[in-house]
Parts: C-alpha cells; sequence; structure tokens
C-alpha cells in the first residue's frame, strides 16, 4: 500500500493515468462491493489535465474515493439509498472543491449504510460491502466502502463521515486510520444531513502522517456551513515523534462489559508503549458514559426525523406516477426507504411528538451536557484520552442485522465523543487472529494537534499499520 509521497514520486516519473488506471484496474476485479460508483472516465480526464499541467497541489493526481453521501457535481449521489435513484448533484460539496483545488482525482463513490445509519454497511441499496481481512465479516459502518477500498488499495485516501463512530468504527474493523474532527473544523455544505448537530467529515488513510496531509487539505472555514469555524491550521507540524511529558487519561468506563479480551490487551499495551515512550497514564472518570448511547439515538433519530423530509419524491431521485402530492409522498417513502431508514424516521418523530418532546428529546439533550462536562473534567488533568474503537473486533455478515438494538450497542466506545463534539483518530493497535484491532485517541475542542502527535508517535514506533493484507 503506498503512502502520499511515494505516488507522488511515481506520478511525476510515470503519469497520473498510470496510477489511477492502476487503483481502478483492482477496483474492477474486487469482489468487495467497496463503490456504488467508480468514476472511470471522469478520474482518467481529470489525470490527464494533471499530467499536462504540471502536477501542481498538495494530492496532485492522488485518487481518493468519496463516501456516497458528499455531493459531487456530475457524479451520481445515492446515500446508498434507493430514492436517491437517479439523482446528480449540480453542485460539489465544500471538501470536494478543496480537494479539486488540491489537485486530487475522484476515482468514485465508496458504498456505505443508508443514510449512513448502521455499522456494518449493510443496510446499503447496493448490498454490503466485505471486509478485506475476511470476507465474511462486515467492513463496519456506516462509512464501510470508504474504509474498504483504503485496506483493500483501491484507493491510498478516501472521505467519510462521522456522526456516531462511522469513521472510526469502519477504520478499526479495516485496520486503517481514521480522522473525526472536532465538530466545526470542516465544511459539512454539500453532505447530505442525517443528523447535523452531530456529524464532522472525516479522512481515512492507512498511516496518520496521509491522513494529516488529507485533513489539512479538507479543513478550514466555509460561510455555507455556518457551525464551521476558523481554525486555520497546519495540522501536519503536529507530527511530531515525542509523547515525552504527555498525560493520557484511561476511561475504565470504555473498557466495560462486552469488551473483547484480545481488545482490552491489545489497547492498554498500547499505553503502555505510550507510557515507554514517555507518557504518564492516569484513569479517569467519565460516569456519564453509560448514558450515552440512549441519548444519542434518542437525538440521532430526532434530527434524522427532520432531515429526511426533504426526500418527498418531488425533488431529488425517485418519482411516481401519482396524481396528488400526498399519494406521491408515501409511496415514494414506502417504496425509496430500506427498513432501519423507517424505523429512525418513526422513532424520531415518535420522540419529538408533543406529549413526549420534554420526556425523550429534552432529557437527551440533558444527558448530551453531562457528557460535555465529563469530558470537560477529565481534560483539566489529561492531555488525551486512549479507549477502544470498537468494543470487539469485525463481526461475521448477517450477525446482528436483524437485532437493531444489539447493532446499536456496537456504538458504545463512538458515540459519547459525538455528543461532545471533540475529536478522535482511531488508529491499528493490535490483531485478534488475522483481524485488525483500533484504538481511539480521543482530545480536546480544537486540539486535534496533541491526537495526531499522539498517534504519529505510537505509529513511529510500532509495525501495526504496516501489515500488509495477503493478496494485496
Ligand atoms: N452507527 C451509528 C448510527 O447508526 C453511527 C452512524 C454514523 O456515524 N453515521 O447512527
Amino acid at each position: 500500500m503506498a503512502s502520499i509521497n511515494e505516488l507522488k514520486e511515481r506520478i511525476h516519473a510515470d503519469s497520473s493515468v498510470e496510477i489511477v488506471t492502476e487503483y481502478l484496474e483492482i477496483i474492477e476485479k474486487s469482489k468487495l462491493n467497496a463503490f456504488i460508483t467508480v468514476a472511470k472516465e471522469s478520474a482518467l480526464l481529470r489525470a490527464k489535465e494533471i499530467d499536462s499541467n504540471g502536477h501542481e497541489g498538495p494530492l496532485a493526481g492522488i485518487p481518493i474515493a468519496i463516501k456516497d453521501n458528499i455531493s459531487t457535481k456530475g457524479i451520481k449521489t445515492t446515500c446508498a439509498s434507493k430514492i436517491l435513484t437517479g439523482y446528480i448533484p449540480p453542485y460539489d460539496a465544500h471538501v470536494i472543491e478543496k480537494l479539486k483545488n488540491a489537485g486530487a482525482i475522484i476515482i468514485g463513490k465508496a458504498n456505505m449504510d443508508e443514510f449512513a445509519m448502521g455499522s456494518s454497511t449493510e443496510t446499503s441499496f447496493y448490498g454490503p460491502t466485505l471486509n478485506p481481512w475476511d470476507t465474511t465479516r462486515v467492513p463496519g459502518g456506516s462509512s464501510g466502502g470508504s474504509a474498504a477500498a483504503v485496506a483493500g488499495s483501491q484507493a491510498p485516501l478516501s472521505l467519510g463521515s462521522d456522526t456516531g463512530g462511522s469513521v472510526r468504527c469502519p477504520a478499526s474493523f479495516c485496520g486503517v486510520v481514521g480522522l473525526k474532527p472536532t465538530y466545526g473544523v470542516i465544511s459539512r455544505y454539500g453532505l447530505i444531513s442525517y443528523a447535523n448537530s452531530l456529524e464532522q467529515i472525516g479522512p481515512f488513510a492507512t498511516s496518520v502522517r496521509d491522513v494529516t496531509t488529507l485533513f489539512d487539505v479538507i479543513a478550514g472555514q466555509d460561510p455555507r456551513d455556518s457551525t464551521s469555524v476558523n481554525r486555520e491550521a497546519n495540522y501536519s507540524s503536529a507530527l511530531i515523534n515525542d509523547v515525552k511529558g504527555l498525560k493520557i487519561g484511561v476511561p475504565e468506563e470504555y473498557f466495560g462489559e462486552g469488551t473483547d479480551k484480545n481488545v482490552d490487551r491489545s489497547v492498554r499495551d498500547a499505553i503502555n508503549t505510550l507510557e515507554e515512550l514517555g507518557a504518564a497514564s492516569v484513569e479517569v472518570k467519565m460516569p456519564n458514559t453509560k448514558y450515552a448511547l440512549s441519548a444519542y439515538y434518542v437525538i440521532a433519530m430526532s434530527e434524522a426525523s427532520s432531515n429526511l423530509a426533504r426526500f418527498d419524491g418531488m425533488r431529488y431521485g425517485l418519482r411516481t406516477e401519482d396524481s396528488d402530492w400526498h399519494t406521491t409522498f408515501s409511496r415514494v417513502r414506502a417504496a425509496g426507504f430500506g427498513e432501519e431508514v423507517k424505523r429512525r424516521i418513526l422513532l424520531g418523530t415518535y420522540a419529538l411528538s408533543a406529549g413526549y418532546h420534554d420526556k425523550y428529546y429534552l432529557k437527551a439533550l440533558k444527558i448530551r451536557t453531562l457528557i460535555k462536562q465529563d469530558f470537560e473534567r477529565a481534560f483539566k488533568d489529561v492531555d488525551v484520552l486512549i479507549a477502544p474503537t470498537m468494543p470487539y473486533p469485525a463481526f461475521k455478515l448477517g450477525e446482528k442485522i436483524d437485532d437493531p438494538i444489539s447493532l446499536y450497542l456496537a456504538d458504545v466506545d463512538t458515540v459519547p465523543i459525538n455528543l461532545a463534539g471533540v475529536p478522535s483518530i482511531s488508529l491499528p493497535c493490535g490483531f485478534s487472529g488475522r483481524l485488525p484491532i483500533g484504538m481511539q485517541v480521543i482530545g480536546k475542542h480544537f486540539d486535534e494537534a496533541a491526537i495526531l502527535r499522539t498517534a504519529y508517535t505510537f505509529e513511529e514506533n510500532t509495525d501495526f499499520h504496516t501489515r500488509q493484507l495477503e493478496g494485496y
């Protein structure tokens, strides 16, 4: 698996067309179903342009896969839903504009759970993506296609979105690096909303350095997203191989019941490794963690029920031939949305309805504040927190899909981070048999520098991220 720098050298020596062609060939042969759309013609055309323009820009000629809920002008964007059949966005998301300016080449749109609802990429209308390490297992979700594409050498870089763990979960299950930045650091303009108070676009790559290079390209304020903030920074300058004096907090609540013993051991070993390199660790208490899942699902479903009202058979995608608005609306939605999406719209509408609003939605917002306070308290004493990303390695396809609650429980260690809006990076830290294990390094609001430095130092002093997949 080539790094950005290695690819740049090759692009310089050969051409971007050659590199893009190689990736396209791997995608074509693959059975992973990591892509919903492969943008073969536009990618090759762009590669040719970049070759003749002298390879300008930090990602000049480098292919990237984009989660299919990020709008790409002229390229089909489906959110892995039948309801968006035939929809081609007339504009680019902010991150896509930034990528194009940096010379990156969009090679295709990655598979995902329908409307980013799920943790396994099994709710996609286009069929599940398979985990490249074991094709009988899920790649994680909801950005499973983005993570599998990078792990399976189908793209060196990709973008996902993380509402409750959807970048970190598949990064962990597929043995790659994935970053969920602080809420507001990347513009959500052009990201098709699921639960907009929680979600951020996030980069995937095979190393912390490449994730950071991509992050540097896509971060930045945008007047079209009023929640985006002005924090222009050069994140790559935080990549220093040194953790001397760093204080790591270990939240025991994240190592709770249901955590696989190999996951527990690998993450604790990783903390020991960082201690040997000069960091110190202390236990921290995050007492409200146990309420996070319930609060997250009430808030996420409430926001989803409102956001998905725009899919009405009039404005985008799927249509029916009915004569009145009401019949069109209900028939399009009945036929166009999958089961999980319908379940969430119903539950979210219920949680927001008069009479239940205080009992569920407002209560969840209060818990959200308590969880934020847990983080604020912990960060008074420590610089970063380290915890498992997922309680276990990738599970089998079909194992949890018929039991929504057990699937929701998988998100126990990722959702508190979105509720608090803090940044977190998942990186490989061990194996359970041949399955990768991920840990997350969590930071204070806007302190991406601390988590990137910690993750980078760990990576520079271990070899988990370099273990190659057989056959790739
Ligand atoms: N699994 C979580 C959910 O289904 C998170 C999804 C996400 O981050 N998009 O809501």
